[in-house]
């Protein structure tokens, strides 16, 4: 039997914003919660122990990733992911279908699943329904994800159809091969369907519908401006059942998480804290700084001064600084510890508003101060990860 159980605490009543506990069995999730992303069963330049200081209740780890380096037969002769890598809290793994379409070579899509190239070494792979329910079965994560189809954006209404069909066989090919397994694993569904609403509102009323005890978003955050995400989501939030945890799939700005809280989702991951921070980009309560920029060179403040994060708790700005620029190992851990602690105190603060009765006025509070990164930007860092990624 499985331990998962989701109870919402919480609702706010001039938005879909909702505050719960998920319960697994390797300890309860308060959301809204951010989920740290450890694509090589670590979060990069931080121990487990300081995830755990910074709040972390929950991490995801990437499939594609761990089947092909160290491999997923070799983790289950660990005893699984949380012995593998020293953590013991819940863990979720993607179905790795996302990283197939963005970094696999030659695919080749077709009813039984994904051919594709690997990207390391370009020995061929298959991915199927099934095939990755074992593998997420080596891997032994809590919450598990089933292979999905990812439609590039932008595309015609009948590529958004067809993947968003094939993406629904699948879910229910992938809930009969994790039956056969009777693990205490949990499989979520994910809703597809692009950035087409009427598709959107159908992929959610037919996974809502199966019974996945949670329900993943994915396709959004692949490149379209996020007014065009925040409006999609107001067509899937009211298809969906209210007793089950809402993950959008790789999201999850300080914005993101404000916003999309109120849109109805509960459950956020992404890299980006992690990436933007070994860059020098930090979080504060006014937008994102840039921590090499020569501004901070003599300051004595923390980065925020009011952060509780080791980070500012011991450092000046200063200090931070000098190791950005001279690319110091320690600037990694420090940067990183920073950005954490600020997306999850974020979602507590966002938790204890919602209990409140003042998310309204704390989203509108926190959008009023936080300058958001443009969109010009964004795209340029896309473009500069994709194009580094391919060297
Ligand atoms: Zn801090």
């Amino acid at each position: 039997m499985s331990s998962f159980s989701f109870t919402v605490e919480a609702e706010c009543s001039k938005s879909w914003a909702r505050a719960g506990t998920i319960q697994t069995a390797h300890g309860k999730i308060q959301t809204p919660i951010f989920m740290p992303v450890g694509t090589q069963a670590t979060v990069k330049s931080v121990t487990p122990e300081e995830l755990r200081e910074a709040g972390a209740a929950i991490i995801l780890a990437n499939t594609y990733h761990l089947m092909l380096r160290p491999g997923s037969q070799l983790i289950a002769d660990f005893g699984g992911l949380h012995h593998f890598m020293h953590w013991d809290g819940p863990i979720l793994t993607d179905s790795g279908g996302f990283q197939v379409f963005s970094l696999g070579h030659l695919r080749k899509l077709s009813e039984e699943g994904v051919a594709f190239k690997s990207h390391l070494d370009g020995s061929a792979l298959l991915l199927t329904p099934e095939s990755v329910m074992q593998i997420e079965h080596e891997l032994s994560a809590d919450i598990i994800l089933p292979l999905d189809i990812c439609a590039a954006y932008p595309c015609t209404y009948d590529t958004a159809k067809e993947a968003m069909e094939r993406t629904h066989r699948w879910a229910e090919r992938a809930w009969i091969a994790k039956e056969g397994y009777q693990s205490e694993q949990t499989l979520f569904g994910i809703v597809q369907g692009a950035f087409e609403p009427e598709l959107r509102e159908q992929s959610a009323r037919f996974i809502g519908s199966l019974p996945f005890p949670g329900v993943s978003i994915g396709g959004l955050s692949v490149g379209e401006p996020k007014l065009e995400m925040w409006d999609l989501l107001k067509y899937v939030t009211p298809e969906l059942p209210k007793g089950k945890p809402r993950h959008l799939l790789g999201v999850g700005s300080p914005e993101d998480l404000v916003i999309g809280v109120g849109l109805g989702m509960d459950m956020f991951d992404c890299v980006l804290p992690t990436r933007v921070a070994r860059h020098g980009g930090l979080f504060t309560r006014y937008g994102r700084i840039n921590i090499k920029s020569a501004r901070y060179r003599t300051e004595h403040r923390a980065i925020e001064e009011d952060c509780d994060c080791y980070t500012c708790r011991n450092f000046s700005a200063a200090y931070v600084h000098h190791l950005a620029r001279t690319e110091e190992q320690l600037y990694y851990r420090l940067g990183t510890i920073h950005n954490l602690r600020f997306m999850l105190r974020l979602a507590v603060q966002l938790r204890a508003a919602i209990i409140a009765g003042t998310y309204p006025a704390f989203r509108d509070n926190f959008l009023a101060l936080y300058t958001p990164t443009s969109e010009q930007v964004r795209e340029n860092q896309r473009q500069k990860w994709k194009a580094a990624r391919l060297q």
